[in-house]
């Protein structure tokens, strides 16, 4: 068995949905610590349905709070075997958090796992800056590992598919969404507003709410199976 096989074999039977990339153009995607590798694992598992459908009550918001929470540590427990096999095989590799936030006051991650996933032609980057991908929307959680073992993968990112469709825009609670597809050459700014997202995070922590939302995830229709009817 090669070593992508096992990789592959580990991420069919541990994860919902995963790709490869190669990331050597796209340095830019990364923070400084993590530059210099040349290939991507992108893994995914899905957030329940019935989890996303309660998020109407404060029950449902807690519950969502604890399956995100869940989640991530399942993905971040994959992506630190995975990075344990490659080294074994002699190639550097490095695992990067599900959520982990850097603390320089941006707002962002390490690495956007999905711009990766994108690339990877998992998904498409919605106008909701979530990766929405044609079997279940964007109700998926990712993490990626990096490596320099070379994953022989031509990328095949996934073109926008949200056209006229605007149920995350109208529906957040903060106006973050400025109604504007994904161009790569935009910064994130120019479709979404991470600060008006978080300061609404900070007031339903002020009102003792889970410091999370998720309506945006909730809504959309690839997610909902309705998008044939809503877009
Ligand atoms: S999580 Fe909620 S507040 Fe934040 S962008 Fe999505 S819908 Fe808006
Ligand atoms: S809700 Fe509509 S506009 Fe928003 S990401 Fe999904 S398809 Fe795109």
């Amino acid at each position: 068995m090669t070593l992508k096989d096992k990789i592959n074999k580990i991420c069919k039977d541990n994860t919902t949905l995963h790709g490869f990339a190669s990331i050597e153009d796209y340095q830019n995607y990364v923070s400084d610590d993590l530059k210099g590798y040349s290939h991507a694992i992108v893994i995914g598992i899905k957030i329940p349905d019935e989890i996303m459908e309660n998020i109407i009550t404060f029950e449902g918001e807690l519950e969502y709070r604890d399956a995100y929470t869940r989640i991530n540590n399942k993905l971040n427990g994959i992506t630190k075997k995975l990075e344990e096999i490659i080294k074994n095989e002699g190639f550097k590799a490095k695992s990067v958090n599900a959520s982990y936030i850097l603390p320089d006051g941006k707002l962002h991650g390490e690495l956007s796992h999905k711009m990766i996933a994108n690339l990877a032609g998992l998904g498409w980057i919605g106008k909701s800056c979530l990766l929405i991908t044609p079997q279940y929307g964007p109700r998926i959680r990712w993490a990626t590992v990096l490596t320099e073992y070379n994953l022989e993968v031509k990328n095949n990112p996934t073109s926008p598919q949200c056209s006229t469709c605007r149920l995350c825009v109208d529906i957040c609670p903060s106006h973050a969404f400025n109604d504007v597809e994904f161009r790569p050459e935009d910064p994130r700014s120019v479709r979404y507003d991470a600060f008006k997202c978080s300061g609404y995070f900070d007031k339903l922590e002020k009102m003792k709410r889970p410091r999370l939302c998720g309506l945006c995830v909730k809504v959309c229709p690839w997610g909902t199976g309705n998008r044939k009817t809503k877009i």
